[in-house]
């Protein structure tokens, strides 16, 4: 056997390869992906730029604890299948992840690299390395599904949080059914995030994973009104993960909050992304989008909201109370919105919506801010500014300041314990009832893909603890 080539040395001083992108002029009116990903020579050369460090702190940093620096090594080799295969191991969603995580905050953050230059584009190496095994991922989930033969166990809602515990406890044998309230697999990631960020067939062929390794699924079934948990117990299921999200959005509570006109990001997006209402009549459900949209808040739904009001041919504000270093969105999406014409009014607030004689809505009243002392957050909080409010016309006003976690299961669950509206949790991950456990944004609050991710995973570990008559090693032989 010849001897493999040398491996390249590292190049961490080469500029950050930048992700080519969707021409502005074709975006509109269109759900077409903005973010096109690597070639094959920007992959190889960002590939280049990791250090391979003796301690890699971003595999720390990562919530699933991805093993970053040998699939890049595979990347530098060319090896984009191996690639795949080492982030297969921990996560089946390396599509998703590499386009929605934020990982900035996370694997990037704590990049050596980024100490004296950018950091190494982790997330837009990973997606490099899905994409290009789609192909080969596709062959392998048309084959016939697994049988597992473990304890049944049910998960509610569809969203990250219970994808990756279906992921887990498939491997490990279990007999996993996800509940679904819509009629669409993925929470937020199907309903919130627009498909200009997340190509759904992207999305549905990481779930179709889970179905070959023996995932089923079960859609339109709203658990506390389709079937209680007792209900689910008394149909053989074991142990149940609650991870219904955090889908009740936050109000405005202002004057003029029911003209027409007015959404929550919640609804606005829900039937742009999954009713698809930019094709109506094509598709049964409109949407209204007038000549001028605001939307208000500073996160990744705002960022949406705006970029669809965008497509819709809207000239579009996002007002936001506080400044753009405190925007909590992915920088990539503030920037993109930014490329795309969307305006951003800092620092102020609305007060009112005011409207016509038909009831539409006609425009916003809003009040400057300034930063005073650090919130709870340790973000300085927004002061009104006395005398200085201000007008701006919008035949549409988005609100996206925050979702709390839909009550329909809690409410329906006597014992289930509850704070502020989250379930509470034990450093098990189990709720107040037994072998019941929650994770991702139903016990957070609005969070990140990352980490309801992270909480499906530590949920999942604490089921097969809980299951197995040996405390965690496997069941496989059980009857
Ligand atoms: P969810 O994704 O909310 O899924 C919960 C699912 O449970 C839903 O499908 C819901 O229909 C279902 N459900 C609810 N109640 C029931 C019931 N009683 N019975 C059955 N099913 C039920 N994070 C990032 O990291 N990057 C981003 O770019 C990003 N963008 C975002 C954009 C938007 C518009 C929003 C709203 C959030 C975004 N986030 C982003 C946050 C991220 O999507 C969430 O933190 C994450 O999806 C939470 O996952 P989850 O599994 O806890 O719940």
């Amino acid at each position: 056997m010849s001897p493999l080539p040398p491996r390249p040395k590292p190049d961490p001083k080469a500029p950050r390869q930048s992700l080519p992108l969707l021409d502005p002029e074709l975006r509109e009116g269109s759900p077409a992906e903005v973010a096109l990903g690597f070639t094959e020579e920007q992959a190889r050369a960002e590939a280049l730029r990791c250090l391979r460090c003796q301690k890699p702190t971003c595999i720390d940093a990562c919530p699933l604890n991805i093993d970053i620096k040998r699939f890049i090594l595979r990347m530098v080799e060319g090896d984009y299948a191996g690639a795949h295969d080492v982030i297969s191991e921990q996560s089946p969603f390396p599509g998703v992840c590499g386009r929605v995580c934020q990982h900035e905050l996370f694997c990037e953050d704590a990049c050596i690299v980024g100490r004296r230059w950018d950091p190494v584009a982790i997330g837009s190496l990973e997606r490099f390395a899905a994409d290009h095994a789609r192909l080969r991922m596709r062959e392998l989930a048309g084959g016939d599904p697994a049988c597992p033969s473990g304890p049944k166990v049910a998960l509610v809602g569809s969203g990250p949080a219970s994808l990756i515990a279906a992921f887990d406890l498939a491997r490990k044998n279990y007999r996993v059914t996800i509940f679904e309230a819509l009629h669409e697999l993925g929470g937020v990631l199907a309903y919130g995030i627009p498909g200009f960020r997340l190509p759904r067939e992207i999305l549905n062929e990481e779930i179709a994973r889970l179905r070959s390794l023996g995932v089923q699924f079960v859609t339109s079934f709203v658990v506390g009104k389709s079937a209680t948990l007792d209900e689910l117990f008394d149909e053989g299921f074991a142990a149940v993960f609650i991870g219904t999200g955090a889908g009740l959005p936050y109000l405005l509570n202002i004057p003029g909050e029911n003209l027409i006109g007015v959404y929550t990001a919640n609804e606005f997006l829900t039937r742009l992304n999954l009713m698809e209402a930019y094709r109506f009549p094509e598709r049964p459900t409109p949407v209204h989008v007038g000549r001028q949209t605001v939307v208000v808040g500073g996160g990744n739904s705002a960022m949406d909201a705006a970029r669809w009001a965008r497509r819709m041919g809207s000239e579009t504000t996002i007002l936001y109370r506080r400044g753009r270093a405190e925007l909590k969105a992915r920088l990539e999406e503030i920037e993109h919105a930014e490329d795309e014409g969307i305006r951003f009014e800092f620092l102020a607030a609305p007060v009112a919506l005011c409207g016509n004689h038909d009831g539409f809505v006609t425009s916003i009243e809003c009040i400057r801010m300034e930063l005073g002392d650090p919130d709870e957050s340790g973000r300085r909080s927004p002061v009104p500014v006395p005398g200085s409010t201000f007008r701006i016309p919008a035949e549409t006003v988005v609100a996206a300041i925050g979702q709390a976690p839909n009550p329909t299961l809690q409410k329906a669950t006597p014992g289930l314990h509850t704070r502020r509206g989250k379930i509470v949790i034990d450093e098990q991950g189990q709720t107040s009832l037994h072998r019941v456990f929650a994770g991702g944004d139903v016990v957070r609050g609005g969070s990140t893909v990352i980490l309801a991710m992270k909480d499906g995973r530590a949920a999942a570990t604490a089921i097969h603890r809980a299951l197995s008559p040996n405390g965690g090693n496997h069941h496989e032989s059980r009857p």
